[in-house]
This record gives C-alpha cells, structure tokens and sequence, in this order.
C-alpha cells in the first residue's frame, strides 16, 4: 500500500484517482490537470503539504522506489544508474502563485552518474548541470533554510564562485570546494543526495517566518531536448497571438536543451510533421480546456513529445483572444454568455482602433499624461493649422509620399473638421473629453489626446514641454488606450491596424446582440456616412443627430456663415433655401439608412459664431465667396458683423432653441427639410420614424412656442405641428408619418420643470455634457485647465464629463421621474458623452431609460455593458 500523501500522475494514471486539492499547491494542481487531459507530460509524484513538512522526521524513499519504476519505464532511464541516469527535479508547489519558487534541478547527478549523462550530453553541458544547476539550486535552498547569519554566509561565498565559473576546469574546481560543505555522500548517492534535498525543504518550510502549512512538493524527472538524434526543444502559442489564426505561433530547436540554450530557432511550423501534427491536437485540446490562449513548453527526447510546462499568455491581441472564443463556440466549449462575460471594454476598444505595437514603442521618447479624448492611436507629421495640415497631406499623395498627418491646435472650430477628418488624430491643449476636438475625432474614429501641459505656439508652429520641442513636420504617435495613461511618443511608431469584418468584431456583435433587449444603444450621426457606422456597429437608431455639424463641409460652411450674417429676413430666407437643399438631401438619406430604426434629428444648436472664420485664410475664403454674388460689399463690413456676432459667453449665450425664438425662420427651414424627406421616403414605400428634438430648453413656455408656434401683434410663428400640417396637406397625404416632438434636459431648470415640460414633450434625452457643465458650473471647454490640480488633491474621483456626478445623477433621475408622472409611457435616453461609459449604462439601465446614445465607434462598448448587465 502506498503512501497515502504522495500522489503520482502521468499522461496515463493518475494515483490515487481523488487526491485533496487544498494540499497539493497550484503546480500540483496544474500538473494534476494535464494529466487528466490526457496530455504527453512527463510523469511525477506530489508530496502533499501534509507530509512535505515532516519529511526531515520521516524517510520516504521506500515509498518513492515503487513509483520511480513506473518513471524508469516511461523515459528509458534509471535514477542513481551509471550507465544512463535519470536526474529529477524538485520543486515547491505553494498555494499561491509566487515569483521565486524553490527549485532544484539536476537532481541525481554524482561523480559516479555524471559519465553516463555525459556520454549522451556532452561534458561541457554536463558539468554545467552539475554545478550551475544542481550545486547552485542544493546551496540556494541551503541559503534559504540556514539558521544564522555564519551559516548562510559560506554558502553565500560558494555561491558567488559558482555563479562565475563557465569552463569544465572551473566547474571541476566548484566541485571540490564544495565538497568541503555539503557531506560526501552528497557527491557519491543519489538516493542520499534526494533526500538531504527533501529534509532541507522540509526546515525550510518549518521555519518560523515560513511556518508554510500549504506547500507540496513535486518530483519529477527530466527530459533533454539534447540527448543527440531526433530530440527538439520549442514553446509555441496554441494560436498565433497577433492574428488569432489556429497555426502554432513560436519556435523550436534542433538537439539543445532548451531554447535558451540554442540560436538560429526556426519557425514552430517548420517541426516535422509527426510532431507538429501531435502539438496541433494539443494546442486545440489546451484550448478547449483552458478556454484560452495558452502558452506551452515542450521537448522531443530521441522521438518522445513530452509537454513541459503550459500557462496563460499575457500579451495577446485582442483580435486573437476574440477569434479564440468565436472558435470555440463553434466547437461548443463554451456559450455565447461566457462570451459576454469574457469580453472587456478594452477588447472592443483594440478591434475598433489602431493600437501601438508595444515593442516597437520601446525606442522612442514619450511624453506622458493628459486626458484621453478619443481612443487608439494615430501617427503622422504634426501640423498646427488646418489649412497647412490639408495642402500638406495634398502634397503628399500627389506625389506619392506617405501622406500620414496629425492636427496640433489649442482648441478645433467647425472650419477644422475637415483637418480633423483626413488627419490620424488631433493632439490639444484645450477642452478635455467632450470638447470640439475630442467629440468630433470620437465621431470619425479619429484619436485625440488632449494635454494641457503642452504648449502650443501655433505662430512658431511648435510645441513644448520641458526640454522637449516638436516642430512642424516632425513624426508623432498618439497613444490613447481604453485604459490606461495616454501618451505622446515622438516618433514613427508600429500600429496595429483595426479590421472590423476579420478581427471577428461583426460576429462578436451579433452575439452580444442577442442580450440587448429592452434597453437600447443608439448612435449620434450627422452625415449618411456615420450613418452606416452607426448600422454597421449595431445602433439601433439614431439618438443625437447634430444638425449643425451638417454643415461643416467646405461647400457649406460659406453659405452657412451667409445665412448668419445676413442682413434682413429675406436675405436670411435666400440662404436657407440655399440651405434647406442639402440639409433635405441629408435627411433623405440618413433616414433611408436608418430605417426601421428611430432618427433623432436635432434642430439647431450651436452659438452661431462658432460658425465663423477663425483665422485669416479661412476669412479670406469666406469673403471672396460673398463679394462673388455682391460686390458691393466690403471686407471690413463683414468683419463687423462677424465681430458683432461674437459673445463673452457663448456656452451659455445665443444658442439652442434661444436662436428659433430669435430667428423662428431657421427652424422652420430645417422642420421643412425633415417632413420633405420624410414624406417623400414615404411616398417610396419607407415607414420612418422621425424624432425632432429640441435643445437646451429652460422652459415648457419655449418647448410650447416651437411645437404649436405664436400670434401676436399680427405676427405668426409657426410651430412644429403646422408645418407639418401645411406640407401634408400640400402633398395631399393621408397617412401622417410617425413622429415624436421632444426635448433635450441638459440645464438643471429643465430637469426641474420635467413635468410640465413633459406635457408637450413626448421624449426627453439627456444632453449631460451641457447638464454637467451647467450643474456644477464648470465649462466644458475650460475645465481642464483646473482639472489636474482636482485630481492630484483628490478633490474629484474622475472626469465628470466621462463619468456622471451624483449630483447630475440625481437630476436625471428627479427628471424622470416627474416627466414620467405626467406622460408615463415617456421615452428616456441620454446623448452626452458619458452615454458610452459603461459605469454610467449601469446607472441608467437600472434606473428605467430606456436607451444611450453614443458616437458610432462607442456603440460596441456599449452594447457589451449592456448585454453583460442582461447576462448577470
Ligand atoms: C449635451 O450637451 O450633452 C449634448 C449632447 O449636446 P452638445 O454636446 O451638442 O451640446
Ligand atoms: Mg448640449
């Protein structure tokens, strides 16, 4: 009968077959696993923790003969045998992961072994296990398991020595020295040596700092990689960790002992065929049980595979993991929830967006810190103009030069999307998350990086930081993951690039689909183009349709500023018409895309001088558009009126539904524009359904004015409802088409007066960004000039423009509350920025909204949040 606290496992039996898991430490435990996998691993008893500690009152290798038999079978050599020796390695199997393991390799090396393992190894190599492995691994131990200081520090000297020598003269040297320290039979019995290792284990783990109840111990033989003909030694990943592809990803090598032994490795799916056919089931069936991506050791000895050593992989691409989980659905290993489950933020974020490749930013300088305004990475010569960025990246392609470009400015106006558009990203020192710059780049997939430490001489078109200078046309990388710190790296750096259909993202969405039920995510998109992402990536609507930004496009933006300037209503009313074309236009096609989903158009919002040229070229292009229809009209008139337009406060000024009140003729258009479009996908057999919402409401008076319209003193605004009365009946159509008139609650009044706004209101979304900026009275443009010192006094747990505040929570949730008391069935969403986060999903699921919406490229992250909220 054998001992009941040593336990054997190989790749065919395990004894005995129930064995208590709490004592055999985690390498115990891995072990344990592969053999029950049935895998090639190299057979091995386990002392228990209960025995490990006593062995210095016990001799066990009576016990451990019978199962060294089954070892010598297995592997065709003999422990303590002379001719061809088996050598074991002892090892410590906490309970816990740890860094330092102790561990003695080469054990059964002698002066009367050493022959026979040289005759199959070399001298050389030889004699390097006997010292640089066993003596140095026996006198570690001995270091770690002495009493006293005295008692240590001889070892220590040994120590050093062996830790020099590198010839088989020295080796034989280290030899002799040590045997003045370590008893004779130390050197002669391999039997005697096993077990003076084993009681050293034994004092060490009863030592008082120690007092280590939970270790085990495992003895193991060792297989060479180097014992001549046919014998490999390789590492491989079950999967390539960059593509996800199912070929072996790593390396092998042809007669050495191990990988660190050996030069010139050669490509894993080189292996001959035998082999690598074998590992090609391992890998798969690792998978399969680990669920992941595994990183494994093996070793061919004269023609036996044997698996050494398997564990998780660290640097993985998400692409890989992702594909790694798609694969073994398809196999049925797992269920689309342990999908859910397994798949993070950070993964979504790495499939939707270039990501550095971290060894080749290893090289560079960096400048660290800022806030992330939109995630990934982007690369190219920095240019700190718009205008000098667009003729730059012109030049380029015309001659056919690598035409990667990024936007350097303080702060992005509407005249600088289209930089914004053709650059990689938009580096800042202005704003922070749900600035200009950083809204728009979120909206094109573009990253931003906003640091308010730079200093930006847009004159000198330079930037610097401490001793650190960038110029124009120099090479930067912006680094801004998910999480973590971003970066500035100066210089080329390697990106990793997105590929939504064959990272596996698509499939991934159509699964995480299934849990989105009841709450939706929606898209914010202002063009067809975004539309389509907005479909592409699940949206199932759009939830903030900014009209304003419609007419960024260089084509637009001069008969805009037309229309802003104008001098009298008809001149205003030539250039909405000018206007309502292609805003009709846009409808048109936003809504045909997005059908059968939800639209949400909003009317304008917008400080009107936001509109108007900021530098001297863009003014130069905006005037010689208006001197060709009147040449009347003079420079500086326009620049006054332009300057008249300007306000101290624009944030809380002359925007959102204060400019219909003002100029009710702009509205009208766009309400025009939206029923043309609809009624005429109507007329072609397209149901839409048509949210118009109206911003930065402070009362239910304005939302009433808008929605009915006004007479007074013989003048007449019309509201919503007649419009749309008035084209129906023009169009002569019977079926009106399915449309909701509601509100954006993003001033705190609004939030406050939810249930009489609400009377009028069929929809309310959060519009938190202003929300936030007006609860606490903090600009979302300057806020980040203060933020850091909040942070680093820890007077603010995080950016509130990125996580909602209790105390913007709590309107939200007063105003729905009180919005629902007077219309129950009141649909509820947000639109700011914090709609993607999946912190605040959490709060606005449980609290009854019934959507987000997000700018397209959150969409996934979002819709992760919630299907992980619907599988919990
Ligand atoms: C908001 O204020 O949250 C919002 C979505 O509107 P905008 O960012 O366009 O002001
Ligand atoms: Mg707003």
């Amino acid at each position: 009968m054998a001992n009941k606290n040593i336990y054997f496992f190989s790749k065919t039996e395990l004894y005995p077959e129930e064995y208590d898991i709490e004592k055999i430490g985690i390498r115990g435990q891995r072990a344990i696993e592969l053999a029950k996998l049935l895998m090639p691993i190299v057979s091995g008893v386990v002392i228990n923790s209960e025995l490990a500690n006593k062995l210095n009152e016990k001799d066990i290798t009576n016990d451990l003969k019978e199962f060294f038999k089954k070892f010598e079978e297995e592997i065709d050599k003999k422990f303590d045998d002379t001719e061809n020796p088996s050598l074991f390695k002892i090892v410590m199997s906490p309970s816990l992961e740890i860094s330092d393991y102790t561990n003695v390799h080469a054990v059964g090396l002698t002066d009367n072994t050493i022959q026979g393992f040289i005759n199959n190894v070399g001298e050389e190599f030889a004699y390097h296990e006997y010292v640089r492995i066993l003596l140095s691994n026996t006198i570690n131990v001995l270091i770690k398991a002495s009493k006293s200081e005295k008692e240590s520090s001889k070892y220590s000297a040994l120590l050093k020595e062996i830790n020099k020598a590198n010839k088989i003269a020295s080796y034989k040297n280290i030899i002799q020295q040590a045997k003045a320290l370590l008893p004779k039979d130390f050197f002669l019995d391999g039997y005697f040596q096993l077990n003076f290792l084993l009681k050293k284990y034994a004092d060490l783990l009863n030592r008082e700092e120690m007092n280590d109840n939970d270790t085990a111990i495992i003895i193991q033989p060792i297989v060479y990689g180097n014992y001549g003909e046919d014998c490999y030694s390789g590492r491989f990943f079950t999967r390539n960790i960059i593509s996800g592809k199912t070929d072996l990803h790593g390396v092998f090598n042809k007669n050495v002992f191990d990988l660190n032994y050996g030069e010139n490795e050669l490509d894993i799916n080189q292996l001959a065929k035998k082999y690598h056919d074998m590992l090609t089931k391992i890998a798969s069936d690792i998978e399969c049980h680990f669920k992941e991506i595994r990183d494994v050791k093996f070793i061919v000895e004269k023609g036996k595979l044997w698996i050494i050593e398997q564990s998780s992989v660290l640097k993985k691409s998400a692409k890989a993991e992702v594909n790694c989980l798609l694969d073994l659905l398809k196999k049925e290993v797992i269920d689309e929830k342990f999908i859910i489950k397994k798949v993070t933020p950070n993964h979504i974020s790495e499939l939707l967006h270039p990501v550095v490749d971290p060894n080749s930013a290893i090289k560079f300088k960096i400048i660290p810190k800022g806030i992330s305004g939109s995630p990934g990475a982007g690369k190219g010569r920095i240019y700190f103009s718009s205008e000098g960025l667009v003729e730059a990246n012109r030049q380029a392609i015309s001659q056919g030069k690598e035409s990667d470009v990024i936007l350097c400015l303080p702060a992005t106006y509407a005249e600088d999307v289209k930089a914004i558009e053709i650059s990689n990203g938009v580096l800042s020192n202005e704003g922070g998350y749900s600035a200009h710059a950083s809204v728009v780049a979120r909206q094109y997939g573009k990253t931003s990086l906003v640091n308010p430490k730079i200093k930006i001489d847009v004159n000198k078109k330079q930037f610097s930081i401490g001793d650190i200078t960038v110029k124009e046309g120099d090479y930067i990388t912006l680094d801004v993951p998910y999480y973590g710190e971003p970066r500035i790296i100066l210089g080329n750096v390697d990106l990793m690039n997105p590929d939504p259909e064959g990272s596996g993202l698509i499939d991934l969405l159509k699964i995480i689909n299934n849990y989105n039920k009841e709450f939706k995510v929606l898209g914010n998109a202002d063009t067809p183009k975004d539309t389509k992402l907005v479909k592409l990536f699940g949206g199932e609507g759009i939830g903030l349709c900014r009209t304003e930004h419609m007419f960024f496009g260089e084509d637009r933006i001069n008969i805009f500023r037309e229309m802003i300037v104008s001098s009298d209503i008809n001149d205003r009313k030539r250039s909405l018409d000018k206007i309502k074309g292609f805003q009709t236009k846009d409808f048109y096609e936003i809504l045909k895309i997005m059908h059968p989903y939800p639209v949400t158009i909003r009317l304008l919002d917008a400080p009107l001088h936001e509109f108007l040229p900021h530098s001297v070229e863009e003014m130069d292009k905006f005037v010689k558009y208006i001197t060709q229809n009147n040449s009347k009209i003079q420079r500086s008139d326009i620049a006054f009126k332009c300057d008249s337009l300007s306000e101290v406060n624009p944030m809380l000024g002359h925007r959102g539904c204060r400019i219909a009140v003002t100029f009710p003729e702009i509205y009208e258009m766009q309400i025009n524009a939206i029923f043309d479009a609809s009624y005429k996908l109507q007329t072609e057999g397209i149901d839409v359904k048509v949210d118009i919402m109206i911003p930065l409401i402070m009362n239910p008076e304005e939302l009433k004015f808008i929605k009915h319209g006004k007479k007074i003193e013989g003048m007449y605004i019309k509201g919503i409802l007649q419009i749309e009365k008035e084209i129906k009946e023009k169009l002569n159509i019977k079926k009106p088409v399915e449309y909701k008139i509601g509100v954006m609650i993003e001033l705190p009044a609004a939030a406050l007066l939810a249930d009489e706004i609400s009377k009028y209101a069929e929809f309310f979304s959060f519009g938190t960004n202003d929300l936030t900026q007006t609860t606490h009275g903090i600009s979302r443009d300057d806020f980040n000039v203060f933020m850091p010192d909040y942070s680093q006094f820890d007077l603010i747990d995080s950016n509130p423009f990125k996580i909602l505040t209790d105390p913007v929570k709590e309107l939200i949730l007063m105003a729905l509350t009180r919005g629902r008391l007077t219309r129950p069935d009141l649909k509820v969403g947000l639109c700011g920025e914090q709609g993607a986060d999946p912190k605040n999903i959490e709060f606005l699921k449980g609290i009854g909204l019934n959507y987000v919406s997000c700018s397209s490229y959150s969409i996934p992250i979002a819709k992760l949040k919630v299907a992980q909220l619907e599988v919990e």
